[in-house]
């Protein structure tokens, strides 16, 4: 159905590379064939995805052009969706745990600030019971899918929008992005992870390559168990992202904090403009000092810029208090 208005601009701009450097076939150099780009609505507003699509360029490869996409992209979002996976899964959650009804759902999810119509919530229930429902023994369409590109790298995820709800579970193949596996649990233990693992093991037919997961303990021990094989690669950055966030929106207010005390630098250099001595030689570098501290940004989750600025201008600070104490303060010009 056509949207009737076009949709606001995206608040976050999130890029995906794939993990994997190295073709899983061959072992040879993955190349950058191009980048894709999604815009999503989910529970932080609308998302605009790029995605870093690679590619064999060994033409004797089983997997020569076949695109390899972000791992982390399924994580988001089904293929071709345009609601996250967060929006799916607490609409099932809503219809199946608390058997709420479509408007019902529909509210809440209003509530949250998503926009959606009723008649989407209608479509993504549909979606989630497929997902829930879904044998891949009787998928003759994925298993032809799978043997023809010979091997799969498996992606697990557990999504949990709302904390103390059921984790929803999803284990999907990064190579051809189809899901396998989804299951909701109450417990997510070693042993329910393990069992989930197994299902997909047995079915398959062909042979894992890898495992691509953020790393929770209880996940690591269930691959240690069942695909002991079989390398696990664990996508660090995601995980840390999100854990990252409430950090993240605390520094940027502690930095606009700190920009408000040094506002006046514009004033004092200008001030400045017209001495020519050793004074004026000295403020001015100061004055470049603070300015290139207000703009040596951080690169979130990793440095925080509030921080950062903070250490710059506490430095700045600390000069000029050594200046005072051996030469006695700074003469207005
Ligand atoms: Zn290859």
């Amino acid at each position: 159905m056509a949207r009737r208005e076009a949709r606001p601009p995206a608040s976050r701009e999130v890029r995906l590379t794939p993990r994997r450097m190295h073709c899983v076939n061959c072992e040879q150099r993955l190349w950058v064939a191009y980048h894709a780009q999604r815009t999503l609505m989910t529970f932080r507003g609308l998302v605009r995805l790029t995605l870093v699509v690679r590619r064999c360029r060994n033409r004797e490869c089983e997997l020569y052009h076949l695109p390899y996409r972000a791992e982390e992209e399924g994580a988001w979002a089904l293929p071709h969706g345009e609601f996250g996976l967060d929006i799916i899964t607490v609409i099932g959650q809503l219809r199946y745990g608390e058997h709420r009804s479509i408007p019902e759902i529909h509210q809440r999810l209003e509530s949250r600030g998503v926009t959606i119509a009723q008649r989407t919530v209608t479509d993504l229930l549909e979606r989630y019971e497929e997902l829930v429902a879904l044998h891949l023994a009787d998928e003759e369409r994925i298993k032809a899918r799978l043997k023809q590109q010979g091997q799969v790298i498996l992606a697990i995820d557990g999504m949990q929008p709302d904390v103390g709800h059921e984790v929803l579970w999803v284990i999907r193949d990064c190579l051809s992005g189809e899901v396998l596996l989804a299951r909701t649990l109450l417990s997510s233990t070693q042993k329910d992870l393990s069992a989930l693992l197994t299902e997909v093991k047995e079915v398959l037919p062909v042979p894992i390559r890898g495992v691509i997961s953020d790393g929770q303990q209880t996940i690591r021990q269930a691959v240690a168990r069942c695909l002991p094989e079989v390398p696990h690669q664990l996508c660090h950055f995601h995980y840390l992202d999100e854990a990252a966030e409430p950090i993240f929106e605390a520094d940027r207010h502690a930095k606009a904090e700190l920009k408000k005390l040094v506002r006046g630098v514009r004033p004092i250099e200008r001030s400045l403009e017209k001495g020519e001595n050793e004074q004026t030689d000295a403020m001015r570098s100061y004055c470049l000092a603070v300015r290139s501290a207000l703009t040596d940004d951080g690169h979130p989750p990793l440095c925080a810029s509030g921080l950062k600025l903070h250490n710059r201008l506490t430095q700045i600070s600390d000069s000029l208090a050594r200046v005072e104490e051996k030469r006695g303060a700074f003469l207005r010009p």
